[in-house]
């Protein structure tokens, strides 16, 4: 968008680009800082009413957190998000198998997304950036399967019917469902998000849903 080119033409003349990490070299996150990034590329099984979710880089690596919120928050830097996309598609060719079955079943990328007023307050969806990374990198397919309608409620103290009609109205399911999903998100806190878009996958007809998040906050 050229709203957005013009932010970055703005913020750069204001800012000159410096590494995020040394705050030496003339770019946003050099070469040197980029192989000091450790992967984490830790499996966990039945996590939250997933089968498998994926955390690729450990939250506590200081660069990793600046990152992070670097886009989290304003001035929302979505240049350093796709910087960070070598070395999350690296870290998942570290699992060749995994990544052969989820090819073979073909397993469809499902971004989180944001509420309407936080993507136009941010410009953008960090999640479907990472699925769209991870789309071209792999050849998997990419669908936005779920709107967000309004901010996730608790869960505690509902009925099943209740949790089932609450499930509902965070997610609205768009399209046709497939069976197989990998859920997309950047940072994984309580699990809520990613269980409330999980539970309306699995109501809609899913039968196989995965997670792939960058942290654990
Ligand atoms: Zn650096």
């Amino acid at each position: 968008m050229w709203i957005n080119k013009l932010k970055d033409l703005i913020l750069n003349t204001l800012f000159p680009v410096e590494c995020l990490g040394c705050r030496q070299h003339e770019e946003i996150i050099c070469q040197k800082c980029l192989d000091k990034i450790i992967v984490l590329n830790k499996w966990e099984t039945n996590l939250y009413s997933l089968e498998r979710i994926v955390t690729i880089f450990d939250y506590q690596q200081p660069l990793i957190k600046k990152a992070i919120k670097s886009f989290k928050y304003s001035p929302y830097n979505l240049n350093i998000l796709k910087s960070l996309s070598p070395i999350f598609i690296k870290c998942l060719k570290q699992s060749p198998l995994i990544l052969k079955f989820l090819t073979k079943n073909r397993f469809i990328l499902v971004p989180i997304p944001l509420s309407k007023q936080k993507l136009a307050k941010r410009g953008f969806n960090q999640a479907e950036v990472i699925a769209q990374e991870l789309a071209a990198a792999f050849n998997w397919p990419f669908k936005k399967s779920l709107k967000k309608i309004k901010n996730t409620p608790s869960q505690t103290n509902l009925s099943r019917e209740q949790r089932k009609l609450n499930v509902q109205s965070v997610f609205k399911i768009q399209g046709e469902i497939a069976p197989n999903i990998i859920l997309i998100d950047d940072i994984l806190t309580t699990g809520a998000t990613l269980e409330q878009a999980a539970k309306a996958l699995y109501y809609a007809g899913a039968k196989k849903i995965w997670g792939i998040v960058l942290v654990k906050g």
